[in-house]
């Protein structure tokens, strides 16, 4: 008092990695006249991971507002649809590679980062542990602890093994760059050990026996990445050997390429049928051992061994050791990502968001809300037509979930003239959120660029709520529910030929393609500097071929 008015703001800051809590105290105080400005303490938000999800929420991220923190075991994003193309030499790992400093100095917004992993979460108090994955020869790791006010899970899948015997132990996986670089020397490597003077030709068709396990878009990519390898450049590097080059593909499914149009599938069936490539559809690998891999015919049983020089292992992703323990912490389980609702938080926490491949949207509470706005259709609908309450009556249809299944487009629309459009466009709502989201890094994008607008909105849509009418309680959600727009995707089938699904049932397979391809994932970049260093890659490699000095 005494005619002076102390504003007084705390704020907390954290020091970097080591998490030591510090308290700023600003005082204003203007000789003697009360001078009351507070300044408002900034948010914190902390940010798990920089992949795909992680990197997009960070660059579209503009609200000065927040302090951010970012932690993540490495200090850079990865381009991953172009991690195939490191395996053989035909770009090299740091072209796909962008430093995250890279990124945070372009932002207006006070964000520091922390090479390390979180290893738990604690919701209650708002707080996250984690542990610094530097080798910095200190006694003992590195271990720190960061509250929260929003935390940002972002931390991608891992590897799935499916608990097949061996697999650890002797496969090869394609997530990280690291991956990358070790499936490169080991190609490499298998070439020169089967050029030396001491081998039968038995040992060199065995080291030179490449398995793919798992026939999804990074199997595929990587056996036509190899097929190119072999037909362009060991032809002429290694003439002795080329011909006992082997490349196996083995699919559990009837298909590869499952979630592809098919047309595609069968396009790349045949290719690689023509392309030399073994192709073993319905066969589960049920063993792996340092000499050979153990495989089942889904259809007669018939189990087999083979000898391998080497095996990638691609057959989907599960949960990282964090996810699991978080959900069993939050009473999820039984589930295989985080589930989420449509505005990304973890059901159950108004300050979580998880997206990308750790997370998934839970579908069933999203349709509760639809449905009931599509039973009150209608019955809307049923009163100003009463054939369709006829229709639904002698198919003893009110349950809207089984009329969902069977009114689509037949009865419903051939025997009754009525304006169905609204009843249409529920339908076709319904059906693109009963699908769940594919762990894709265009979904990760989308969702992080979502969530980033989210936040740099918060106070303004906090005041006027741009989303649809809450279901329970009144008024409205703040923003407008997170909604996918599906772009097409890409399969590389080699030799130049890319098969492209596009948006309308529109599939193009072929070297036009393959342009299309080069130009999109040109454009894709995060960065000038990647842009530049992959285009030149793809130049270097159409003059002199792949790099393979296997470094
Ligand atoms: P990620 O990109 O995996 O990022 C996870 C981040 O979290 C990483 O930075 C990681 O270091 C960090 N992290 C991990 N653990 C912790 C922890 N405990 N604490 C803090 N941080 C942690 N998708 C497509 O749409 N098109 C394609 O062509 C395509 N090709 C692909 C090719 C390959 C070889 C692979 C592997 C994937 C491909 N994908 C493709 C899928 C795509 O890469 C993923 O869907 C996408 O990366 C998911 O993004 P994310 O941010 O959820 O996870």
């Amino acid at each position: 008092s005494g005619g002076s008015l102390v504003a007084y703001a705390e704020a907390k800051t954290y020091s970097g990695s080591h998490g030591h809590i510090a308290h700023a105290d600003a005082t204003a105080s203007d000789g003697g006249h009360a001078l009351s400005e507070v300044v408002p303490k900034k948010k914190k938000l902390v940010l798990l991971g920089t992949g795909w999800a992680g990197m997009s929420f960070l660059k579209n991220l503009n609200n000065p507002t927040y302090e951010v923190e970012i932690v993540s075991p490495r200090n850079f994003f990865v381009f991953t649809p172009l991690l195939p193309s490191v395996t053989c030499g035909k770009v090299e790992a740091r072209s796909i590679a962008e430093p995250i400093r890279n990124i945070i100095i372009k932002k207006n917004v006070d964000i520091s980062f922390s090479e390390a992993e979180c290893v738990k979460i604690d919701p209650q108090n708002k707080k996250i542990y984690c542990r610094a994955t530097i080798d910095s020869h200190s006694k003992g790791e590195e271990e720190f602890a960061v509250d929260y006010d929003y935390l940002i899970i972002a931390v991608g899948a891992q590897v799935n093994t499916f608990n097949t015997p061996g697999v650890m132990e002797n496969c090869h996986f394609l997530k990280e760059i690291d991956d990358a670089q070790k499936i490169r020397k080991n190609v490499i490597e298998s070439f020169e050990k089967a050029s030396l003077p001491s081998l039968s030709d038995e040992e060199r068709k065995k080291i030179l026996h490449f398995v793919i396990v798992g026939g999804g878009p990074t199997g595929v990519e990587f056996a036509a990445e190899l097929h190119d390898f072999v037909n362009e450049d060991v032809v002429k590097l290694y003439p002795k050997v080329k011909d006992l080059v082997k490349i196996t593909l083995l699919e559990a499914t009837d298909h590869i390429l499952n979630m592809f149009d098919k047309r595609i599938t069968n396009f790349a069936e045949n290719k690689f049928g023509r392309d030399g490539i073994d192709v073993k559809l319905g066969s589960m690998v049920t063993g792996i051992n340092e000499n050979e891999i153990s495989t089942k015919a889904r259809g007669n049983g018939k189990t087999s061994s083979t000898p391998y020089g080497m095996v990638l292992w691609s057959t989907g992703i599960g949960p990282r050791p964090l996810i699991k323990e978080f959900m069993k912490q939050i009473g999820q389980g039984n589930r295989r990502a985080l589930a989420t609702d449509e505005w990304l938080r973890v059901e159950g926490f108004d300050n979580i968001y998880a997206l990308g491949d750790c997370a998934t949207i839970n579908q069933r509470k999203v349709m509760v809300p639809i449905l009931k706005e599509f039973q009150e259709t209608l019955d809307d609908i049923c009163e100003r037509y009463p054939q369709v309450e006829l229709y639904l009556k002698n198919k003893q249809k009110r349950n809207i979930v089984d009329l969902v299944k069977e009114a689509k487009g037949d009865a419903a629309k051939q025997s009754m003239e009525l304006n169905i459009e609204e009843f249409k466009a529920a339908l076709s709502e319904v059906d693109s959120q009963m699908k769940n989201l594919p762990a894709t890094a265009q979904v990760a994008n989308q969702q992080g660029a979502y969530l980033a607008k989210c936040f740099n909105r918060m106070e303004e849509c906090e005041k006027n709520p741009e989303g649809p009418p809450r279901f329970r309680g009144t008024g409205h959600h703040r923003f407008h529910p997170f909604r996918y727009r599906h772009l097409g995707q890409f399969a590389p089938l080699g030799g130049e030929q890319t098969a492209a699904e596009l948006p309308g049932d529109w599939v193009s397979i072929g070297h036009s393609s393959q342009w299309l391809w080069y130009s999109v994932y040109a454009s894709k970049q995060v960065s000038w500097r990647t842009r530049a260093l992959v285009v030149s890659d793809w130049l270097r490699r159409f003059i002199f071929g792949r790099d393979t000095s296997g470094i």
